[in-house]
């Protein structure tokens, strides 16, 4: 197995003309060839700035991105092109990502020209793109404007744009939350599909924990600009530990979503924590998190300590001043969640 680590430690600002939002914050996440890892967060959590960061499509204020080791220069030049042919991105809003006045052939000429690659057999090269993702006959949709084209068409000729440039990487924001519901899971799985024949490395932002858990390999939670839970898909939807992913899961129940069945091994209504207190050993105590509402933190003036404390039915003194760093959970392989109730020098 190669692996593709895209890595970034650090703090990103955008700068304003009167205030600086930290909009991401000591964020740091690997991708890996080959698999999935989901992104997850309400909106304004952030997960659009780190997908964008890692395109290079906005400045950071810190922090790097290594590929293949190697540290990137995402400020332009030679280097930075290359990096970005083989980190593509693919947004939300196809019609909006798309041209109007182009064909499908004009979008995907173009991508093969810019990243060198429209050999010899042009028509031959556009009819493989179009194959992949599955629009075929592709002579029936190489001629078409994107008006002509369903959302889910659209989309797809998005992501055969995407693999024009033979890409390592596909940063995927929200790629089918504007679908139809009917057509998301196609996409998915499309995008699953090119995964393992293609090998690649895909990092799914999403806000519907329910879809990573359906597909993606790797979940990681975002809340207020910080990571704070990562994992396993299976494991951070089964047993998630931090409880902002465990009010994520309980206010999951979305028409949308795309798993249908709760899971009965879930509990949505009730969770277990084990609290930790120096000199007192493993006490459980049943949690309601249904009553915990609230709205995100601004990110101009986060609150200190845990960003989650006010919303967070379990806070503890310490949660109000002391920022939680990553604690390995402890159930699963790679499962940590950045929570005081996992501090392990207290347990
Ligand atoms: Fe809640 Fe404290 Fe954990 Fe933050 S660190 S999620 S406030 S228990
Ligand atoms: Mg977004």
């Amino acid at each position: 197995t190669k692996h593709f680590p895209v890595r970034r430690t650090g703090r990103a600002a955008l700068t304003g003309p009167r205030r600086s939002i930290q909009a991401v914050d000591d964020v740091s996440l690997t991708l890996q060839r080959g698999r999935v890892t989901a992104l997850v967060g309400e909106s304004g959590s952030g997960k659009s700035t780190v997908a964008r960061l890692l395109a290079g499509l906005y400045p950071r204020t810190g922090g790097d991105i290594r590929l293949h080791g190697e540290t990137v220069n995402v400020k332009r030049g030679k280097a930075f092109r290359a990096y970005a042919r083989r980190v593509q991105m693919i947004f939300q809003d196809p019609f909006a990502s798309l041209n109007p006045v182009h064909t499908v052939r004009y979008h995907l000429t173009r991508a093969l020209k810019i990243h060198g690659r429209a050999g010899e057999d042009l028509e031959k090269s556009l009819r493989e793109l179009l194959s992949r993702v599955q629009l075929t006959p592709p002579e029936r949709y190489i001629d078409k404007f994107p008006h002509e084209l369903s959302g889910g068409q659209r989309q797809r000729v998005a992501i055969a744009r995407a693999l024009g440039a033979d890409p390592e990487a596909l940063l995927a924001d929200e790629p089918v939350s504007m679908l139809d519901v009917s057509i998301r899971l196609g996409v998915l799985n499309l995008l699953r599909d090119l995964k393992e024949r293609l090998h690649l490395a895909i990092l799914y932002i999403t806000h519907d924990i329910a879809s990573a858990r359906y597909f993606a390999d790797d979940t990681m939670v975002m809340y207020a600009g910080r990571m704070v839970e990562g994992g396993d898909s299976e494991t951070i939807t089964q047993r998630p530990a931090h409880p902002y992913t465990r009010l994520l899961i309980e206010s999951a129940p979305d028409p949308d979503r795309i798993t249908a069945a709760p899971d009965p091994t879930v509990d949505n209504r009730h969770f277990h924590v084990k609290v930790a207190a120096p000199g007192v050993d493993n006490r459980h105590f049943h949690v309601k998190v249904a009553d915990s509402g609230g709205e995100p933190p601004s990110l101009i003036e986060p609150p200190a300590g845990c960003r989650f404390h006010p919303r967070c039915p379990v806070a503890m003194e310490r949660c109000t001043t002391e920022l939680p760093p990553r604690f390995d959970v402890g159930d699963a392989p790679g499962h940590w969640a950045a929570c005081w109730l996992y501090d392990g020098a207290a347990r």
